[in-house]
């Protein structure tokens, strides 16, 4: 398929020419990307009309369920929802930590939703890389509402609130009512705190956690733009709070519109994706030179064995790139 089939193609919302656009994207084959660029250009005047959210929390709190059911309730109110993941693989096990379980099984057999597992391997910066330009495809396809999944690895959740409307930190009720497995700086990214799994058993406990959240939040002085950071609790098994988590996701967005923090935070956002990207192609570039090629496992076993400084090392290879 051609850059201009494709790209009608994603416009008309066929899902096959989505797809097919994304492979391009996350292909590191060079020129895909110059095809990738194109299609990315050509639809960007389609974009951004959308709610774009960021999902985290750790595994097994409840993110393919809850992410389930949130879009069924999107698709029942009229919208088409678009699911993203950022996971970078694990530099440990090379595994991916989002799971190979079959995942959001009605939701991705719904032909109004989209579904996009997370791009294998590469940098963090480059996996961020993708999913940005993927949820610009997303939106040029029609999806209104994009979904981006991340699970607390590194510094994922920073890349992914970095190019989201609003971050939702979600934590299950938990074993001791302790404000367990959170760290204070995910906390801090956090837009919106969800309690999942209130339901049966768990429901006392889940209203206990949200009170704990709020206090939390209070206590680190943690308030957004618009002056708080809510606590939502719900379920996604029984469906409770889903619609009060959707409503608190569009309060939030129109009071950010109607104090212009949300035009403000996007436009960050995208000049922030401008560096990324100038840091990224540099140091392709730079890896990619063929007199750094030709020299730079010398310089590296210098540095390796201890025999020339990094510093100095840095200073002879940019000298050797700027020639
Ligand atoms: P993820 O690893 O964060 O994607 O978590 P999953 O969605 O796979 O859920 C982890 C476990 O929690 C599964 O056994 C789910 O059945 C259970 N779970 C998820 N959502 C709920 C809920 O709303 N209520 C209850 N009781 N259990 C849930």
């Amino acid at each position: 398929m051609t850059v201009s089939t494709l790209t009608k193609g994603v416009l008309a919302g066929e899902r096959r020419a989505l797809s097919k656009a994304i492979t391009l994207i996350e292909s590191t084959r060079d020129d895909h990307r110059i095809q990738a660029e194109k299609i990315v250009d050509a639809l960007l005047p389609h974009t951004g009309n959308t709610i774009r959210l960021g999902l985290t929390g750790i595994p097994g709190v409840g993110k393919s369920t809850l992410i389930e059911s949130f879009g069924l309730y999107l698709l029942e109110h009229g919208h088409r929802p678009a699911i993203l993941a950022v996971d970078p693989s694990s530099p440990v096990t090379g595994g991916s930590i989002l799971g190979d379980k079959t995942r959001m099984e009605m939701l991705s057999r719904d032909a109004r939703a989209f579904i996009r597992p997370s791009p294998s391997g590469g940098t963090l910066g480059g996996v961020a890389r993708r999913t940005r330009e993927a949820m610009l495809l997303c939106e040029a396809a029609g999806h209104d509402v994009i979904l981006i999944e991340t699970v607390g690895v590194g510094q994922s959740e920073t890349a992914v609130a970095g190019m989201v409307d609003l971050f939702l930190l979600l934590v299950a009720p938990g074993a001791g009512d302790e404000l367990q497995g959170i760290k204070k700086g995910i906390v801090e990214l956090a837009d919106m705190v969800v309690v999942t799994k209130a339901d049966g058993d768990l429901a006392d406990a889940a209203r206990r956690a949200a009170r704990d959240y709020s206090n939390a939040l209070h206590l680190i002085g943690r308030v957004d733009e618009n002056g708080n950071v809510p606590v939502v609790t719900c379920s996604a098994t029984s469906g409770f709070g889903i619609d009060a988590m959707w409503q608190g996701v569009t309060e939030q967005i129109a009071a950010a519109k109607s104090v212009g923090t949300f035009a403000q935070r996007r436009g960050r956002q995208a000049k922030a994706w401008m560096w990324d990207e100038i840091t990224e192609t540099l140091i392709s570039d730079f890896k990619n030179d063929p007199n750094i090629a030709k020299t730079i496992k010398d310089y590296e076993s210098l540095v390796e064995n201890g025999r020339m400084a990094p510093g100095v090392a840095v200073q002879k290879l940019v000298g050797i790139f700027k020639r």
